[in-house]
């Protein structure tokens, strides 16, 4: 599996971009650092990030970020209470917040349509990547041989400790969950977040070699991204975006 997020040191680009989106020439992505903060709930304070890529006010969508599984066309009524956007126009930048929480980026690039979904463990339990797929699917027509998928920083298995019935909520969920999740000698279980979602995504049809990870523990990496369990709850958010061009 290819990794590909790339981190723009003090080039124009505030923060990473995804070539293995960028270079089919149909989106322009990235996903911003620590420079330029980005406060949870606060939208103008992404428009630093956003002008930095050449993306404007009057292109951005938002979505709620409930930590559920709905998926909406973006600039929808129900986009409040969704954790997912999607899109076949070209110039809406679909925009969603992390500190922690796995990023997945979508292009159908058959047929020429974005989305991007929010996946904390909630939303990976709930199977929102592939609740995507499907949205995409009766949206758009997607196919998801068709499809590439980027999967960006957020808390890797080094650090994302939880307690059993959490873990036993994964080992439920998904067939393959002995292969994501370790016990721990504490009694706990360590989760990788990432894989799950990858794992998920190619039982509905993604191939493996079109799936990008970023493999960036955020919570290893305070010094370029942010981490809500590292940092004690911090308001402070990252965004990610994608938009066609
Ligand atoms: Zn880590």
């Amino acid at each position: 599996m290819k990794n590909n997020f790339i981190l723009n040191k003090g080039e124009k680009v505030w923060g990473y971009t995804i070539p293995s989106l960028d270079e089919t020439g149909i989106v322009k992505t990235g996903f911003s650092t620590r420079v330029g903060a980005v406060d949870k709930g606060d939208r103008k304070s992404t428009l630093n990030f956003c002008h930095s890529m050449d993306i404007y006010p009057e292109e951005i969508v938002f979505c709620g970020q409930v930590h559920g599984d709905k998926v909406v066309m973006a600039g929808s009524e129900s986009t409040v209470d969704a954790d997912g956007l999607m899109t076949d126009r070209p110039g809406i930048a679909l925009v969603t917040f992390y500190a922690d929480c796995v990023p997945l980026y979508f292009l159908d690039v058959k047929n020429k349509a974005i989305a991007v979904s929010h996946a904390g463990w909630k939303g990976t339990v709930a199977h929102i990547g592939a609740n995507t797929l499907q949205a995409m699917h009766k949206a758009y027509g997607t196919d998801p041989r068709e499809c590439i998928v980027a999967i960006g920083p957020s808390i890797g298995k080094c650090c994302f400790e939880v307690d059993p019935p959490v873990a036993r909520k994964f080992g439920r969920a998904f067939e393959f969950g002995s292969d994501i999740l370790e016990h721990r000698d504490n009694g706990k279980y360590h989760i990788d977040l990432a894989e799950a979602n990858a794992r998920d995504l190619e039982g509905q049809g993604i191939l493996r070699r079109n799936i990008y990870k970023a493999n960036i523990c955020t919570s290893c990496n305070t010094d370029i991204v942010y981490s809500y369990r590292r940092e004690g709850g911090t308001p402070k958010r990252m965004a990610a975006i994608i938009m066609l061009v």
